[in-house]
């Protein structure tokens, strides 16, 4: 028997349920028929952040940023690279802090970058300021 896990959906935001092996096979959504799983990170807004980082039972990955920022921009290409890297293990979103303000202020987000890793919805770490690639991957590795 192989355990099964919840996983939203990247285009549709449906909770797909699937076994934990199948989610480095590109699996396709129930609903949409579009891939669960994007290699780029995906954008969160105050509408569907909760819903987004609660059904998941694979860790959830957030870079909070903004548009003006420069190590944001810095960051996010590596950002990019990790999430194509990981995709199957856990799940990489993006929270422009400008558009999505009720989101970082529940989160308290005082500077950006600021990287946040969600277990069930919960918190479980923070590190704020850019990070490099071999940083970021080991410091998401380490909650696996
Ligand atoms: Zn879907």
């Amino acid at each position: 028997m192989s355990e099964l896990i919840h996983v939203t959906c990247s285009h549709c935001m449906a909770k797909n349920r699937l076994p934990l092996e199948k989610t480095s096979q590109d699996p396709t959504c129930g609903k949409c028929k579009e891939s669960i799983l994007i290699a780029s990170p995906l954008a969160l807004n105050d509408q569907n952040f909760q819903r987004f980082i609660q059904n998941n039972d694979l860790p959830v990955i957030v870079d909070f940023w903004a548009s003006w920022c420069g190590p944001c921009q810095m960051m996010a290409p590596v950002y990019e690279q990790v999430s194509g890297e990981m995709n199957s293990q856990a799940r990489f979103a993006k929270v422009d802090t400008e558009q999505a303000q009720q989101v970082a202020a529940a989160y308290n987000i005082r500077s950006i970058p600021t990287i946040i890793i969600y277990k069930a919805g919960k918190e479980v770490a923070r590190q704020a300021g850019a990070m490099d690639k071999t940083s970021l991957t080991n410091w998401v590795r380490e909650q696996l």
